[in-house]
């Protein structure tokens, strides 16, 4: 999974990134850390993977992780081609969802590129550059397909398709919006790959004080949540500035430091969290002697494609999965006694793999 971090400028967006990526560096020896100064390798926090690990003495624990991407630079303009605009519109193009910071707090140190806060404002800003570049794209693939479509029923229907699209978006509105009418429709639409059709959370970026009630007290947040909801969009409150603070430190003094700013968790957590159920993301887990290991799934994969995240044979010569309940499988100590409990279930190829299962797959190689 791949977030792409966006915002105007001096919102926050590096402070953020490279909170993230500091956490993410420090409980996980992940070599590609460092490969690029714009791409972080973040892991995903899970309890459950400790535990089982303790209870296998694994070697290795290896969590789930998410590859986020500093995408600095977006500024009016950039689908004009302004700065290095369309260098960044085509990373965006590349993640699967979008991370988009806005600047919440005040704080007369640090200049904002529009003179005042206002974080919808600042919003609509970048989505009219996304939406923009899409309208592009949309122009050029009519052109393409405007010419087949008077001879071939299927370029017909994706041309009218390609009108509808790009007429929602010349009325403002992203291309989340658009519904397909059916199944060839869905297909057309996905292969456009449109940077307003992704999946985005709203990072509203608020001050110390605003962070203990979550930004009740700031309007801007509220302005933030309503465009989100209306656009099934999520939210999350941060203080770019605290992460950064709190990725410095230990674990120990993380749990007091939050704990002293009334917080239950991080914001790297919270992070992750919204982008798991944005994304309708579920982790499953491994665990052996060897490893311990946690693999993000999308919610209603079957077995055989579960095991094929593992590796393509595991999927090709799928027979069955041995599963059980991770819950299950720490009460019982073991996979001889939860089998013995008939808590270990024999799950065929049209199991539909759950959050937490723990899965042993039979294949044939
Ligand atoms: P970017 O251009 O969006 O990447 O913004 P930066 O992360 O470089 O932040 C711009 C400036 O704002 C820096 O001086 C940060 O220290 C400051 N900044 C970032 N987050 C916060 C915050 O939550 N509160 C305050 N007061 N300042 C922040």
């Amino acid at each position: 999974m791949k977030l792409g971090i966006v915002g105007l400028p001096n919102v926050g967006k590096s402070t953020l990134f490279n909170s993230l990526t500091k956490a993410g560096a420090e409980s996980a020896n992940y070599p590609f850390c460092t490969i690029d100064p714009n791409v972080g390798i973040v892991t995903v926090p899970d309890e459950r993977l400790k535990l089982l690990g303790d209870m296998y003495h694994s070697k290795k624990v290896t969590p789930a992780v998410i590859e986020f991407v500093d995408i600095a630079g977006l500024v009016k303009g950039a689908s004009k081609g302004e700065g290095l605009g369309n260098q960044f519109l085509s990373n965006i193009r590349e993640v699967d969802a979008i991370v988009h910071v806005v600047r919440c707090f005040e704080d007369p140190n640090v200049v904002h590129v529009d003179g005042t806060i206002n974080p919808l404002r600042d919003i609509e800003t970048i989505n009219l550059e996304l939406i923009f570049s899409d309208i592009e794209i949309l122009e050029r693939r009519i052109a393409k397909v405007g010419k087949q479509a008077r001879m071939d029923k299927t370029a017909a229907k994706e041309a009218a398709l390609l009108e509808r699209v790009k007429a929602l978006l010349e009325d403002g509105k992203l291309a989340m919006a658009f519904q397909p009418e059916d199944e060839d429709e869905e297909v057309i639409f996905a292969s456009l790959n449109l940077l307003t059709a992704k999946p985005v959370i709203y990072a509203a970026n608020v001050s110390e004080e605003d962070l203990a009630d979550d930004g009740a007290q700031n309007a801007g947040v509220a302005e933030v949540r309503k465009y989100a909801a209306e656009s099934g969009s999520e939210v999350f409150v941060i203080c770019a500035q605290i992460e950064e603070e709190i990725s410095e430190l230990e674990d120990d003094e993380k749990e007091m430091f939050l704990e002293d700013l009334g917080l239950k968790e991080s914001g790297l957590d919270k992070l992750v969290k919204a982008s798991y159920h944005l994304l309708g993301l579920i982790s499953f887990l491994t665990s052996g002697e060897d490893e311990t290991r946690a693999w993000t799934i999308k919610i209603g994969t079957k077995a055989p494609q579960a095991a094929g995240k593992i590796h393509t044979d595991f999927e090709r010569g799928f027979i069955k999965a041995e599963v059980v309940n991770y819950k299950d499988l720490l009460e019982q100590g073991s996979l001889a006694a939860a089998r013995e409990k008939g808590l270990v279930r024999m799950e065929g190829k049209d199991y539909v793999v759950q959050d937490g299962d723990t899965i042993l797959f039979r294949f044939n190689v």
